[in-house]
């Protein structure tokens, strides 16, 4: 009875099972648990976005449906972002449409282009929404490894001519969640030429491109020429305003992708709440110092982790953007977290999560204080001297 569906059954199981229990017994004991899984920002929303939203929420028109591509002034304020800060031109009535949060793009995406039996181009280790959503689609996963040696871009190259002539759809997501790696201009040329030549879709996720150390933004995807020819950029305000909780994001690019998304999502969820969308304005136009000190926090969050970890005789890779950092652990990628859970009662991602390449490495998320980091240190001091 209630048999679950054969896609459902095809979704991938969920490997931290195991760890969860321990986290909970932990915490259930009164233990101190120091937690560097989640990516989920600690800091607060900005109280100018949160007034917005306040001053928004009384008027009563944004109470009926929002329907269609998004609000036309968070559509220009976007228009309006991507023009100062990447030299970007979008027509904010046909090449952008507001998401309820980038997953949500993201994983009803490939219901628009993927029949079933079509394949997907798919980072691996990597955010799992790509190839969940591709599953969903009736579509099947092709996973590009990410190597520390390919500075974790993937080599298209490898990949075979018939998954090829099968492929539909190129994911890519730098700055990139859980690695910390960047792409640079050279790269997503590439990126472009393979596309155009095999005929591809090209998803690019934009979560962390706010998210930066040392002053580099990365470079924008859509800023490449030919870029809006094949491919469609998700972006969130999710990461960069600490706004996981409001469920806002877009995507923009080629119009006909941009478009085909905006008929699905019609059909499934009628839009984002407008009220938010109004705070959405208020995200791109406002001042835009407490982004500027996020990034401060972060990097010296990093730094001090990464001190921490050299202290111990780690060997780290400093990343230059996103809130992660991905170290080497050198083996069992599971082992090592269960160890820092029982034993200092430290929470870090394993990789082997995000993909079978994504083993011998384990992902700290920079989300909790900085005393907290320094804690967390001298207890794994203690537990792998
Ligand atoms: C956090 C994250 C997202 C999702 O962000 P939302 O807009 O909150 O849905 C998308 N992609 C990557 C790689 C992420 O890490």
């Amino acid at each position: 009875m209630f048999d679950i569906s054969e896609r459902m059954k095809k979704l991938p199981p969920y490997l931290f099972a195991e760890i969860d229990k321990k986290r909970k017994k932990l915490i259930a004991e009164g233990k101190e648990v120091i937690s560097f899984g989640v990516g989920d920002p600690d800091l607060p929303t900005p109280e100018r976005i949160v007034n917005a939203m306040r001053k928004a929420v009384g008027d009563p028109s944004v109470h009926r449906y929002p329907f269609g591509k998004g609000r036309a002034d968070f559509r220009k304020a976007i228009a309006d972002y991507y023009k100062k800060y990447s030299s970007v031109s979008l027509d904010p009535e046909t090449e952008i449409c507001v998401l309820i949060g980038s997953k949500e793009g993201i994983a009803h995406f490939p219901l628009a282009f993927i029949n079933p039996g079509d394949v997907t181009l798919v980072p691996e280790p990597g955010y799992p929404v790509y190839q969940i959503g591709t599953i969903l689609a009736g579509g099947i996963p092709y996973f590009m490894p990410l190597k520390e040696e390919n500075d974790f871009l993937p080599d298209f190259g490898k990949i075979p001519d018939d998954v090829l002539s099968k492929a539909k759809i190129l994911y890519l997501n730098y700055p990139n969640n859980p690695t910390g790696a960047c792409a640079d201009d050279e790269f997503l040329k590439d990126a472009v030429k393979f596309c155009k030549k095999h005929n591809l879709i090209l998803l690019y996720d934009a979560a962390y491109h706010e998210m930066y150390f040392e002053g580099k933004r990365p470079v924008s995807f859509l800023s490449i020429p030919g870029a809006k020819d094949i491919g469609i950029e998700i972006h969130s305000l999710s990461k960069t305003y600490n706004m996981t909780g409001w469920r806002i994001g877009w995507a923009c690019g080629n119009e006909k992708l941009v478009s085909a998304l905006a008929t699905l999502k019609e059909n499934i969820d009628s839009g984002t709440f407008e009220a938010i969308q109004i705070a959405g304005v208020e995200c791109l136009t406002g001042n835009q110092e407490d982004v500027v000190e996020m990034r401060k926090i972060y990097q010296e969050r990093r730094d001090v982790l990464i001190e921490g970890l050299k202290k111990l005789k780690f060997r780290v890779k400093i990343p230059v953007a996103t809130f992660y950092l991905w170290l080497n652990v050198g083996g069992d990628s599971l082992a090592f977290a269960d160890k820092l859970l029982s034993e200092a009662h430290i929470i870090v991602t394993p990789g082997i999560g995000f993909g079978p390449s994504g083993e011998g490495y384990v992902r700290f998320a920079l989300t909790i204080d900085k005393n907290m980091i320094k804690k967390a240190i001298e207890r794994m001091e203690n537990v792998l001297k």
